[in-house]
């Protein structure tokens, strides 16, 4: 099969096991969204939403997660992982929110990886889910069945990104982030992927050395 077809194919599949995929984080405001996806490096958007929902319930917004102060950030978030080096940033991020934009989230790329603990992923997920911006953030996941495809030989993230924005059109990036996130839990975990029952099968390199393997 001819790469093009075999990105067509990927698209065509992923789209229809997982239609409008929703944003797994819960938020009720892009601020929220920010604060979200800073808490969900190394946590899984499950425990995300548990954190979120009484942090946000007491402090919603800039204003109040800054009057909050870190100490009492870290008794919110402690169960997320790295929460000292996130309540940190969260609190550094807001501080230079209020201070430069008001305390508007910045709807530009560029002026959001400005922030504290803001990296290229974190933008990417907030352009994308909060202001519909066509960006490919690649995580863990998308690294992973990116690699298992044979869509990208490229190590880092950024690379990985472009070359995926290469393969796909523009508007099925967002869609396409969350779709290929979703496949990696369900069906391709980084350890025992269920190439048996994955209908992406026919077109992963991957999938079918680790079926021929188990076959000898
Ligand atoms: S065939 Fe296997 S390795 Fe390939 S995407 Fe599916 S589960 Fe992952």
């Amino acid at each position: 099969m001819k790469k093009k077809d075999k990105v067509m194919f990927i698209d065509a599949q992923l789209n229809r096991l997982y239609p409008e995929p929703e944003p797994p984080l819960h938020f009720d405001s892009v601020y929220q969204l920010l604060v979200a996806v800073i808490l969900s490096a190394q946590c899984t958007d499950e425990r995300v939403n548990i954190v979120t929902k009484d942090l946000f319930a007491d402090a919603s917004g800039p204003h109040e997660i800054l009057a909050l102060g870190e100490e009492k950030l870290k008794g919110y978030i402690r169960t997320c992982g790295l929460f000292n080096s996130k309540a940190k940033n969260i609190i550094k991020m807001t501080a230079d929110l209020l201070e430069h934009h008001d305390g508007e989230v910045p709807r530009e790329f560029d002026e959001l990886v400005k922030l504290a603990g803001v990296g290229n992923k974190t933008a990417g997920v907030v352009v994308a889910q909060a202001f519909g911006t066509p960006a490919f953030p690649v995580d863990t996941h998308i690294e992973r069945l990116a690699h298992r495809l044979g869509l990208t030989k490229a190590k880092t993230a950024d690379k990985i990104s472009a070359d995926l924005k290469k393969l796909f059109p523009i508007e099925r990036w967002a869609d396409l982030h969350l779709q290929i996130i979703f496949h990696g839990r369900q069906v391709c975990p980084a350890r025992k992927p269920r190439c048996g029952e994955c209908e992406l099968l026919e077109v992963c390199p991957e999938g079918k050395r680790s079926l021929k393997r188990l076959d000898k």
